[in-house]
C-alpha cells in the first residue's frame, strides 16, 4: 500500500535548533542502529519509520555498519525511502557515519580519508541518495592525524555529498581541537553525537561545556540505556527484548546490576504521572545544549510511547534532587 504521511505530521512534535546553525531537529529522532538489519523484518521497520515521520520526526541516523549485516540498515532504509518517501527527501534531516570496523583491510576502518570518502560512496548507493544531512566521524582515531580526518569532512562537504559535518564519541579536548579545524577549513560543524541517559552522564563532565561554547549541539543516543531505563525490565528479562538476545552489546548482568536504580526512577516516574522512558528522555531534554534525544524503537508502539515525553518536560527541584540521589 503507497503512503501518504498524516497532513498533522508537523502539528505537535517540538523543534529545536542545534547549537548556533540554521537547522532544526526534533526534540526525539530515530536510530536505526537496531531492528533494521537483513536479520530483521523490514515490514516491521517500515512501520516504525511511517509512524516517526507522522509524528513530526524529520531526523533519521544510520551508520555504515548498521545491520547486522554490516551496510544493512542503510539498504533496508534505502529501501523504504525507495517505496514510501520519494516525496519527502526535502523534509528529512538523514544522517549516516564512518569510523568503526567495516570492510577488510587496512582502508575500513578508523579515521583516514582513504575510508571516510569511500565509505560516505558507499552509504550513498546504499541508500539511494546523493546527499547525506550530516556525516559523522564515528569515534576518534588516536593514530590518524585530526587534521586529515576533518579534511575530509571538510572536502565531503565541499564536494555536496554531505551537507553539514559532525563527529561522535571525541572526548571534550578532541572535540574542542576538531572544532578549531573544522572552523579554519569553513565547514558548518553542527552535532556531537555522544552517550548519555541518566545511567550514563559523562558528557556533563565539560562535553556539554565544550559544544556549546563552539556552538555545537549534542545529540544524545542511547537515552533509554539500550531498554534499561524504561519498564520491561523492572519484573526480569523479557523474551524478545535486547538484552535478552546474543550478539547485542546489551547483557543481562549489566541489567541485573542496574534494576534497583530503575525501579526507584520508575517510582518517580510514576508519580510524576509518565513512563519510565518518558522521564528519562525528559531528563536529557531539560541540557539546553542537547539538540535532540535520539531514541532507538523495535516497535511503532514504542516510538509513540516516547514520543509522548514531549507531554510533560518539567521538572521540580524536589523531583530532580530525588533523581540524582538515586544516579549519583
Ligand atoms: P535507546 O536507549 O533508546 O534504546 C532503544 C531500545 O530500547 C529499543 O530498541 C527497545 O529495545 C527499547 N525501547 C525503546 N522504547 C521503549 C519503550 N517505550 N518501552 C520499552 N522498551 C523500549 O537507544 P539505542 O541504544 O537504540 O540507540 C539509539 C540510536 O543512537 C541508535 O539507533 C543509533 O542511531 C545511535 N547510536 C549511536 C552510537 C554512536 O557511537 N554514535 C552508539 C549507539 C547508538 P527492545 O529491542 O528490547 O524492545
Amino acid at each position: 500500500k503507497s503512503y501518504l504521511a498524516d497532513s498533522k505530521r508537523y502539528d505537535s512534535m517540538t523543534y529545536k535548533r542545534t547549537g548556533n546553525s540554521g537547522v532544526m531537529l526534533p526534540a526525539i529522532s530515530l536510530g536505526l542502529w537496531h531492528n533494521f538489519g537483513f536479520v530483521d523484518s523490514i515490514q516491521n521497520g517500515r512501520d516504525i519509520i511511517r509512524t516517526a515521520f507522522d509524528l513530526g520526526i524529520t531526523h533519521f541516523d544510520l551508520a555504515n555498519n548498521y545491520g547486522p549485516p554490516f551496510g544493512s540498515a542503510e539498504e533496508n532504509f534505502g529501501t523504504i525511502l525507495k517505496n514510501d518517501f520519494k516525496a519527502y527527501r526535502d523534509e528529512l534531516f538523514i544522517a549516516t557515519k564512518a569510523g568503526y570496523d567495516m570492510w577488510p583491510g587496512p582502508y575500513g576502518n578508523l579515521g583516514s580519508r582513504k575510508y571516510l570518502i569511500s565509505s560516505l560512496d558507499q552509504s550513498l548507493k546504499r541508500m539511494g541518495l546523493d546527499y547525506v544531512d550530516v556525516f559523522y566521524h564515528h569515534r576518534p582515531d588516536p593514530d590518524t592525524p585530526l587534521e586529515e580526518t576533518m579534511g575530509a569532512l571538510a572536502d565531503i562537504v565541499r564536494q555536496g555529498k554531505a551537507l553539514y559535518a559532525g563527529i561522535s564519541n571525541y572526548e571534550p579536548k578532541e572535540t574542542q581541537q576538531a572544532a578549531a579545524i573544522l572552523k579554519r577549513l569553513n565547514v558548518p560543524f553542527i552535532l556531537h553525537q555522544a552517550r548519555y541517559s541518566m545511567l550514563d552522564r559523562w558528557v556533563e563532565d565539560g562535553l556539554l561545556n565544550t559544544l556549546e561554547e563552539n556552538g555545537v549541539g549534542c545529540i544524545a543516543f542511547s537515552p533509554l540505556a539500550q531498554g534499561m531505563l524504561t519498564d520491561k525490565y523492572l519484573n526480569g528479562i523479557p523474551e524478545n527484548s535486547r538484552a535478552a538476545k546474543n550478539a547485542t552489546y546489551l547483557d543481562t548482568e549489566t541489567v541485573s546490576s542496574n534494576i534497583e536504580k530503575v525501579q526507584k526512577l520508575n517510582e518517580i516516574a510514576e508519580k510524576r504521572g509518565q513512563k519510565l522512558s518518558q522521564m528519562a528522555i525528559a531528563w536529557i531534554l531539560r541540557q539546553k545544549q542537547v539538540a535532540s534525544v535520539l531514541v532507538g524503537a523495535s516497535s511503532s508502539n514504542q516510538l509513540k510511547d516516547n514520543v509522548q515525553a514531549l507531554d510533560n518536560l518539567s521538572f521540580s527541584n524536589e523531583e530532580l534532587n530525588a533523581i540524582e540521589k538515586i544516579i549519583s
